[in-house]
Order: C-alpha cells, then sequence, then structure tokens
C-alpha cells in the first residue's frame, strides 16, 4: 500500500507520522513529477483558498480531481475536506467538489477558534477532536454520510472512499481515524 500525502501547505507533516507508527509507506506530493501510481490520497488541513491555488498553480489539480473522481480513497481534514466540499456556504470559490456537503468555513468564530474535545466517531469510538480555525459541515447530501457530530454541528463525513474531518486526527495521539482510512482503502482493493 502507497499513500500520497498532498505537501504544498499546511500539515502534512503530522499525516507523515501517523503513517509512520502505522507502517504506513508514503509520498509527499508537491508538483506533477511527484505524481505516481497511489491507493490512497491525504489532502491535510492548512489554508484552502492557498492550497487550491498551488494545486492549480502547479497543474495538479486536474489529474488529482480525475483520481477521486473515479475512485481514489482520499482522506481530507480541515482544509482538505473543505477541497472536497461541493458547496462553501461562506465562499463562493469550490475546490475538488466531489463530496456532496456543504461547509462553512471558519465556522467556530473567534472565540472558539481552536479547540479540543472527545466525542464519539461511528465505527472507530470515542476519540480526541483537534479544531483549529475549523470548518464544520452544514448539510450532507446524495449518498454522504454523517459520522460524528459536536454540539450539534457535523464534524466527520463519509462518501463511498471519500473521508473527511472537520477537526484534526493528525494532531492527537489517537491512530483509529488513520486506521480507518486504511479500512477504506483495503475495502476498495477488495
Ligand atoms: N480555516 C482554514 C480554511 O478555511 C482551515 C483551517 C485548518 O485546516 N486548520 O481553509
Amino acid at each position: 500500500m502507497l499513500i500520497g500525502i498532498l505537501a504544498l501547505q499546511g500539515a502534512f507533516l503530522e499525516h507523515e507520522s501517523m503513517l509512520d507508527r502505522l507502517g504506513t509507506p508514503y509520498f509527499e506530493i508537491r508538483n506533477l513529477k511527484d505524481l505516481r501510481p497511489m491507493d490512497g490520497l491525504i489532502l491535510p488541513g492548512g489554508e484552502s483558498t492557498t492550497m487550491g491555488k498551488l494545486l492549480r498553480d502547479e497543474g495538479l489539480f486536474e489529474p488529482l480531481r480525475e483520481l477521486i473522481v473515479n475512485g481514489l480513497p482520499v482522506f481530507g481534514t480541515c482544509a482538505g475536506l473543505i477541497l472536497l466540499a461541493k458547496k462553501i456556504d461562506n465562499d463562493s470559490r469550490t475546490h475538488f467538489a466531489t463530496m456532496d456537503v456543504d461547509v462553512v468555513r471558519n465556522a467556530y468564530g473567534r472565540q472558539l477558534g481552536s479547540f479540543r474535545i472527545e466525542a464519539p466517531m461511528d465505527g472507530v469510538g470515542t476519540i480526541p477532536m483537534v479544531f483549529i480555525r475549523a470548518p464544520y459541515v452544514a448539510k450532507t447530501n446524495g449518498s454522504s454520510r454523517i459520522l460524528a457530530t459536536v454540539d450539534g454541528h457535523i464534524v466527520a463525513v463519509r462518501q463511498g472512499n471519500q473521508l473527511g474531518t472537520a477537526f484534526h486526527p493528525e494532531l492527537a495521539p489517537d491512530l483509529s481515524v488513520h486506521r480507518l482510512f486504511i479500512d477504506i482503502i483495503n475495502e476498495h482493493q477488495g
């Protein structure tokens, strides 16, 4: 198994250390030359507008979108989830737009800009969740499924091979969300 990690900006190193702990091989994607066959793709947290721009500047946008549309398992955390969303309620621009969810960027306001809690997630158990200027999902559409809510807001979703969390599992010691992603890849490969 080999996982590609988008490494244009943001918290990609933290995902790498999770995969190191799981013994799962990965490579970084910064430009077109880095692209090679992969079994799954991680879109890290960071700043979605910047990542969206760099993806387009580097010519990575179309090839990666095509892979996702064709079923490549993808895991987006925070800004990564925003990149996947078909609708961003407070931004006129969307990015990959492959997941049937409406998200709200920076949804928790100033007071709650960043926080950590423990909450249950479907199929995973109760886990630490670190939120940093996080989005939440205002609405799931189509076949997207809610996996976790916090204070009535949707914070984890899955649609087929696409997994998204508004929080950063890679900033807490618990490996279970990354394990779930690896299970999705294994299921996909049958
Ligand atoms: N606020 C960022 C955005 O809107 C996301 C924050 C994060 O990824 N930690 O893109």
